[in-house]
């Protein structure tokens, strides 16, 4: 801007001294004609003087004239000429200047000269005997006058360029320097020029317009930082060439990196290429799922092309966590197909005792004992449908069972009560210690518990041995321990005893009644009740279970 105020300030000064000078010359030229003409004049009427008196020998006389000097006789011939031969010189008494010299005493006039070949001026007197004395010169021109002038002009015209540029960039600065030092962020603050003002008005306008925009464009973005940095989902964006826009810290964990990268080619990260058939489903336009194994264990991706228009512009990649649930899936057919095992066997048991009744093969005295085996069978089914339906019950987290008061001590004397004849049937001693202790809890869960691990501390025991169950106050829990000195369990077994249908010896859980399920229960009713199972066992020596109810 300051470049084109100070060139058009150049332009300016430079026409105005243009006109200026042509004007000057123009007053100049009419100035220096009109002295020319009076010079000649004064000069004529001298030389007139003299040469009435003189004759030709003065006008001989006469040096360093700066015009030429011409006498003619009254008709016309020319007595003498300082530049010419008179005998060149043809008769003047047409001329103009000699006319009107001849009719008032005095003539002038302008005219082209062949002589000089150019414009000169004349100038006629009359003497007192009739002939004239003519003085002409060459009339001034433009350009003669210039050359005349030319040196001060030049000067003028340098130091007129000088000043010029001196104040053009001085004035340019002086224009500028307001818009220059504006305070863009706080427009109306600034005192400039009024007409900026409405300009300024604006600015402000959309400076606020945008803050509050980007005010809102941040908290959405926030918005979206928080929900995808805390979803469980990996969520990755990408562009057309797979570089990555986004990548979520979920993403970045499930494909074994150490953090988020964006902006690198999504296939060249770690574990990317078993995800490249996708992205090029979704590259191609379709969406893609597939269930593919990544690092942290097996997910099921989809893979959406992102369009703008007609044209694919980038892919989103949802990565769900489907270890567990495929776990589950597992689990689940697992568990129908030992439920299944279970309960064939004891029907078939059944079956074959019934039959062989049916046929009346069977010795009248052996019914009894035909009828036992049926009774015992039907009573181990009936425990294991009960025990599935109570695993059933707490996978769907015993929503339909209260909390209340309970007090774990009475619940275990109670256990216990119930269990001294079965015990001392098998010469195992069972003892209670502790004190009256209330924990929130579902009362049939808390009894199930205890049922089941005074049960297996019996079963699992041997003749003379003990159980001892204590319910202790500690700190930060309430410990239910039920220590036995029974046959223990191996440490290779410990970990998976608590599996639904799992024992270390199926034949002796089975002679004892055992369904394989007791400790699944526990488990799952300890983990209802946020409970921590613990477990110390040593094979020969005896078995200690313990679950921490925290306060
Ligand atoms: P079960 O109905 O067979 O007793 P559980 O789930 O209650 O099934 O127990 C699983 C297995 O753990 C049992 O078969 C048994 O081998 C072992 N076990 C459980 N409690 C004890 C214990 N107190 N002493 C020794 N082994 C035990």
């Amino acid at each position: 801007m300051t470049k084109r105020i100070f060139h058009s300030i150049c332009a300016v000064a430079v026409l105005v001294f243009l006109t200026s000078l042509s004007i000057s010359m123009g007053i100049l030229y009419t100035y220096f004609t009109d002295g020319q003409m009076e010079q000649l004049k004064s000069q004529a009427k001298l030389i007139a003087r003299g040469a009435s008196e003189g004759g030709i020998a003065y006008l001989e006389s006469l040096d360093d004239l700066n015009c030429r000097v011409t006498w003619v006789s009254g008709d016309g011939g020319v007595l003498y000429d300082s530049e010419n031969s008179t005998d060149n010189l043809e008769n003047h008494l047409q001329r103009e200047e000699i006319q009107n010299a001849l009719d008032y005493g005095y003539g002038e006039s302008t005219r082209y000269s062949v002589t000089y070949m150019a414009y000169a001026v004349y100038v006629a007197q009359r003497l007192p005997d009739g002939s004239l004395i003519r003085l002409s010169m060459v009339q001034y021109t433009v350009p003669s006058l210039l050359l005349r002038v030319g040196q001060p002009i030049c000067v003028v015209i340098l130091v007129m360029i000088i000043v010029c540029l001196w104040l053009a960039y001085r004035l340019a600065n002086v224009v500028v320097h307001p818009l220059n030092s504006l305070n863009l962020d706080d427009p109306l603050s600034n005192v400039g020029y009024e007409e900026i003002k409405p300009l300024l008005m604006r600015m402000d306008s959309q400076q606020r317009q945008m803050k509050a925009n980007q005010v809102k464009l941040m908290r959405k973005q926030r918005e979206l930082d928080t929900v995808t940095n805390n979803m469980c989902e990996g969520l990755v964006l990408m562009n057309e060439s797979c570089t990555v826009l986004t990548m979520n810290p979920a993403a970045a964990k499930i494909m074994g990196l150490v953090r988020p990268y964006v902006g690198v080619n999504f296939l060249s990260l770690t574990h990317a290429n078993v995800l490249e058939p996708l992205m090029q489903r979704a590259l191609s336009g379709s969406h893609g799922e597939d269930v593919v194994e990544l690092p942290l264990g097996q997910y099921q991706v989809d893979a959406s092309p992102v369009r703008s228009g007609d044209k694919v512009s980038g892919v989103v990649l949802v990565m769900f966590d489907i270890t567990e649930k495929r776990l589950a899936e597992v689990q689940r057919r697992e568990f129908t197909a030992n439920v299944s095992h279970e309960l064939k066997t004891p029907l078939h048991a059944i079956s074959g005792y019934a039959e062989l009744l049916k046929s009346g093969m069977v010795q009248p005295e052996d019914v009894p004992g035909f009828s036992e085996k049926i009774y015992a069978e039907a009573q181990r089914m009936v425990r294991l449908v009960e025990d599935i339906l109570k695993l059933s019950r707490l996978d769907e987290g015993a929503r339909d069972m209260q909390r209340e008061q309970v007090d774990l001590y009475v619940l275990a004397s109670e256990t216990v009560r119930m269990l001294t004849p079965a015990a001392e049937k098998v010469d195992v001693s069972i003892s209670l210690t502790g004190e009256s202790i209330r924990i929130v809890g579902i009362p049939q869960l808390l009894s199930g518990i205890l049922m089941n691990l005074c049960t297996n501390a019996v079963k699992y025991n041997r003749p003379g041995g003990c159980v001892e169950v204590s319910v202790t106050d500690e700190t930060d829990a309430v410990v239910l321990t039920v220590a036995d000195t029974g046959i223990g369990i191996p440490a290779e077994h410990q970990q998976r005893i608590f599996e639904r249908f799992y024992r270390v010896d199926k034949s002796h859980s089975k002679s004892v009644g055992g369904t394989g399920l007791g400790l699944s229960i526990v488990k799952h009713s300890a983990l209802i009740h946020n409970a921590k199972v613990e477990l110390e066992s040593r094979e020969n020596v005896g078995t200690t279970i313990r679950i921490r109810f925290p306060k």
